[in-house]
């Protein structure tokens, strides 16, 4: 074989490679790699399509993709809270994606009105509440949390972290900003200590009585219990009724984009796709006990376990455009 046909097919099955390698998506995600991977691997079963991932916290995540520009590998971001997901779109870090499979699957109110990120799972922000200490009957709203009733009974996580913001964001929403002001120095004057770092502490500290009501994410309550059973905690689903801009428990979601220089923008949005399917939506809201975002697929019997509940229908992306002045209303509430 001549020396120039030999280099020629190496040439060829360089091209057959790189052919080889457009079968792959890169993702970055802030999920942690024990929720994803077995997606991933699922996928790859399924289509031959390769994922390979990297994680991190959103916020470096996000500086990554904003420094690595047109060079970044990225195809796909994955996050949690609509905030996240919609800091990503307002940076231009992500593009509107035309699926009409995404539009079945996932409902308006769980996805971005421009198209740039949908969500994938639900994770609801409920009220957690000591057994021995409150009845059921005793408890209405999110609002209610705020009245004289509560004095001294109520156990907050930090409003630091952007899940409470996100609720802040939708009551301000709903109620405008003097009332949803109100509703959160009612809180502040309610607290039987200070702000908590986590869903868990604050959980912890209702069980053991410090306080009779906290406000969390299902899924940590569903860890705790899984290892502790007996903690005299339940799960109570807020504004239930007939109250109006804000009727239903705050939902808000974890989702994905496809980035603004994917170099695999085809076989992002197939994965995509794909996650929101039934047997994705199984795995991938199962395995951290939060809800399919895709309402054609049940929740793991674990979750069902606590009971359905009435959804608030505010499109989540109102938790991103509403943060700041959530963030600034808590100061100025004197939220810690
Ligand atoms: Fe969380």
């Amino acid at each position: 074989m001549s020396r120039s046909l030999a280099a020629l097919l190496l040439a060829a099955a360089a091209t057959i490679g790189s052919t080889a390698l457009a079968d792959e998506v890169v993702v970055y995600s802030a999920r942690n790699e024990q929720l994803i991977k077995p997606l991933f691997d699922a996928y790859r079963e399924e289509t031959g399509t390769q994922v390979r991932f990297v994680t991190d916290k959103e916020g470096p995540l996000m500086a990554r993709l904003l420094a690595e520009g047109r060079n970044t590998p990225a195809d796909l971001l994955i996050t949690v809270d609509a905030g996240n997901l919609w800091q990503a779109a307002n940076k231009d870090l992500l593009r509107e994606v035309d699926s009409p499979v995404l539009e079945r699957n996932i409902p308006a109110h769980l996805r971005d009105p421009g198209k740039r990120w949908f969500g994938l799972s639900v994770r609801a922000r409920t009220l957690v509440y000591n057994t021995n200490r409150v009845k059921p009957a005793e408890l209405s709203t999110y609002e209610d949390l705020a009245s004289a009733k509560w004095r001294g009974r109520l156990c907050l996580r930090t409003s630091k972290k952007v899940y409470n913001q996100s609720l802040v964001a939708m009551m301000i929403w709903a109620h405008g900003e003097a009332r949803a002001e109100e509703t959160v120095r009612g809180w502040v004057a309610n607290l039987a200590t200070p702000p908590y770092a986590d869903d868990t502490r604050a959980m912890e500290a209702v069980a053991a009585g410090l306080c009779d009501v906290t406000l969390v994410n299902t899924y940590y309550f569903g860890r705790l219990k899984a290892k502790r059973p007996n903690l005299p905690i339940s799960i109570f689903w807020p504004n239930q009724g007939d109250e109006g801009k804000f009727a239903g428990v705050h939902v808000n979601v974890s989702g994905a984009g496809i980035t603004r220089h994917a170099k695999h923008p085809e076989q992002a949005r197939r994965l995509l796709e794909w996650l929101s399917s039934d047997r994705a939506q199984k795995l991938y809201a199962g395995v951290n006990l939060e809800y399919p975002a895709n309402p054609a697929t049940p929740p793991d019997p674990r979750v069902a376990a606590w009971g359905s509940f009435k959804q608030a229908v505010i499109n989540v992306s109102e938790a991103g455009r509403l943060q700041t002045r959530a963030v600034m209303l808590m100061d100025r509430a004197g939220y810690k």
